[in-house]
């Protein structure tokens, strides 16, 4: 793990970088991710709960995550179910699978260990662009572009000068995030780049409330100093919840985590009123493989 006050030997190139460098350096949260301790594992345990979830969320399941499966080798060994069970009330449960995919395919390809290698990360079950790149920046120290919700946000404001990025990642915006990178003889520089850009759109440039007198580039950045132009871009995605096919996977699925074995249908039956939206949630979970249907037809965790 890149330790987290690390400071760099090599000068930075664009005004950006000093200041936000400096700012991690003081401010960054302790994060068990983020220790120098942590192992590769760690880092892509956190990565996989991480995705479109809170930090506040994911401690206390990672804690325990971590007590139990230290390594890939530990989940690899226990019941796929165990990993769903375990991930608790973290949400899209599908990373749960993933994860015991990938610690699999660790053991198989890897003698047990996390790959450096970008393109061994990739080629994991559940890795993709985001999170190689995180992995081998934040467990290994490489120099990679790392753009998650928080970076994007970031860069869009401070170089762009407009609030939101794109919906989705656009060529324009990886290039200027690479263009950004410090220099390639300082490799360890820009590990701690990503994750400092990363900290601060998580503790300061907020998507809703930023907090631009408390930022070290208040006075560079573009959208800051042209007085905060009003967002004027497609409509944005909410996340909406109450009511929709994920609110009753969850229930569902909540019945099944707190059930050591199987239950009836007619214990499933009893989460969500309408038949219609219950049956297509539960036959979701059947085709992801999240829960199973057993031959006297009663469902349970996969085992
Ligand atoms: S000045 Fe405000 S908008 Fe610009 S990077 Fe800092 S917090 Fe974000």
């Amino acid at each position: 793990m890149v330790p987290m006050n690390a400071q760099p030997q090599h000068p930075s190139r664009h005004p950006l970088h000093r200041p936000i460098l400096d700012w991690y350096a003081e401010s960054a949260r302790d994060l068990p991710w983020r220790r120098p301790e942590a192992t590769p594992w760690a880092v892509m345990v956190s990565e996989f709960m991480l995705q479109q979830t809170p930090v506040v969320r994911v401690l206390p399941v990672f804690e325990a995550w971590m007590s139990t499966w230290p390594t890939p080798g530990a989940l690899a060994a226990a019941p796929s179910g165990e990993a769903v069970r375990a991930w608790g009330r973290l949400g899209y449960p599908r990373r749960a699978l993933r994860l015991h995919a990938a610690a699999t395919a660790i053991v198989d390809r890897h003698d047990g260990e996390v790959p450096a290698d970008r393109e061994a990360l990739l080629a994991l079950p559940g890795v993709g662009d985001y999170t190689a790149s995180a992995i081998a920046s934040f467990a290994f120290g490489a120099r990679h572009t790392v753009l998650d919700t928080n970076v994007r946000r970031v860069f869009a404001r401070a170089v762009g000068g407009v609030e939101f990025p794109a919906t989705s990642v656009t060529r324009a915006e990886r290039e200027r995030a690479e263009a950004l990178l410090p220099d390639e003889d300082g490799e360890e520089e820009a590990a701690t780049w990503a994750v400092a850009v990363m900290e601060l759109g998580a503790l300061v440039c907020t998507a809703a409330n930023p907090r631009c007198e408390a930022c070290p580039v208040s006075h560079l950045c573009a959208w800051n100093t042209a007085g905060r132009p009003a967002y004027d871009g497609p409509p944005r995605r909410g996340q909406a919840w109450a009511g929709t096919d994920r609110q009753v996977r969850g229930r569902l699925m909540a019945v099944l985590r707190d059930t050591e074995g199987s239950v009836t249908r007619a214990r499933l039956d009893g989460v969500w009123p309408d038949d219609t939206q219950r049956n297509r949630a539960l036959a979701s979970l059947l085709e992801d493989g999240l829960v199973v249907e057993t031959d006297e037809g009663r469902y349970s965790l996969p085992t």
